[in-house]
């Protein structure tokens, strides 16, 4: 209910690059949905309905109330956030992956940081040499030599891909959880969870077991749980995205930190990076590596 920051540029921008690099590939990367959020409770309501008489640009009453009645249990109604975007990674990562094969310009391989070498105007890394290298390496920059002192701030995510015959998908519903369509497969996302003390990035029973009962309340319709999937994003502490050339090092660049926001933001950042490299064109000072100068400098 609260709008993402500067989303009037980074949605639209989103909407585009996915189209076009759908388009480029073949693929459906991205599709707009909108969002039919169910009240959980009566104060939850209360600020929905307050958005919608200050006309917010996003929120909308949604005058067919009982329309989900044969597949939900929903008794404080619900309302409708228009436009959402579905970005199909699990589309476009593969069909990407394989772009990139066909014109050999990928290698499936741990990036060794000892085989890094850092030259005057260049870099070089085993028989490859490049002007500069861009590090998009989510978590691992916690190993990484140039950006560990970044002030990551990880937190751990979990759902269930879940089978649910009967359910339409031409919309995202959403109570407490999120029920998202996985177009093509008759599956939906169930998700997610926010944590920011864990061990590990493993699936959890407790997560299992909560999201499950939370659907069985919810849904009117029998379910069957496919998958549970559990990883890290990569947060930082003040919620910014980490992009640009190193302060100290000219040739080293990174694109990170987009957190719980990596399909909408990632779009739009590293466009700005490319402008950055090729035209000099300045980055967002609050999404800038730059402010991180003296910390980088230690
Ligand atoms: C449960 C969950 C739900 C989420 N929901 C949303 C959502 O609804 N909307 C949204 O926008 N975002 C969502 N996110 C966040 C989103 O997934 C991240 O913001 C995004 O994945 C970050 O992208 P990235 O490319 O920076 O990092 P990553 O996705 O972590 O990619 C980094 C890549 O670098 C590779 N790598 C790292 N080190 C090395 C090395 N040494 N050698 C070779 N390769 C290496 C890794 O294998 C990986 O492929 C969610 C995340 C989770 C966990």
């Amino acid at each position: 209910m609260v709008k993402v920051w500067q989303a009037e540029e980074i949605l639209p921008f989103a909407w585009d690059a996915y189209n076009e690099i759908g388009n480029f590939l073949g693929i459906t990367a991205i599709s707009q949905k909108n969002l039919i959020d169910f009240f959980p409770n009566p104060h939850q309501r209360q600020v929905f309905l307050e958005r919608i008489e200050e006309n917010d640009e996003y929120l909308h009453s949604y005058p067919e109330q009982n329309q989900f009645n044969p597949f939900f249990n929903y008794d404080l109604g619900c309302g409708e956030i228009r436009h959402c975007y579905i970005a199909h990674l699990e589309i476009l990562l593969p069909a990407w992956k394989q772009q990139l094969k066909d014109n050999k310009q990928l290698f499936e391989e741990n990036f060794e940081f000892e085989e890094l070498i850092i030259k005057e105007h260049s870099v070089q890394y085993k028989n490859v040499t490049a002007e500069k290298i861009i590090f998009c390496d989510g978590l691992s920059s916690f190993g990484n030599p140039f950006f560990n002192p970044l002030p990551f701030a990880p937190n751990k995510g979990e759902a269930l891909i879940v089978e649910v015959p009967g359910l339409p998908d031409l919309h995202i519903y959403k109570k407490g959880f999120l029920l998202s369509p996985l177009p093509g497969t008759g599956a939906f996302w169930l998700g997610s969870n926010y944590h920011w003390n864990f061990t590990d990035a493993d699936p959890t029973k407790e997560f299992y077991e909560q999201a499950e009962r939370h659907l069985k309340a919810w849904l009117k319709l029998p379910f069957k749980v496919l998958d549970h999937k559990a990883a890290l994003r990569p947060a930082t502490l003040e919620r910014r995205p980490f992009v640009g050339l190193h302060p100290h090092q000219k040739n080293i660049g990174i694109l990170n930190g987009m957190g719980t926001k990596g399909c909408s933001l990632a779009p739009y950042f590293a466009n700005q990076l490319a402008q950055n490299l090729v035209y000099n064109i300045e980055i967002d000072p609050l999404a800038h590596i730059n402010r991180f100068q003296k910390l980088l400098s230690l």
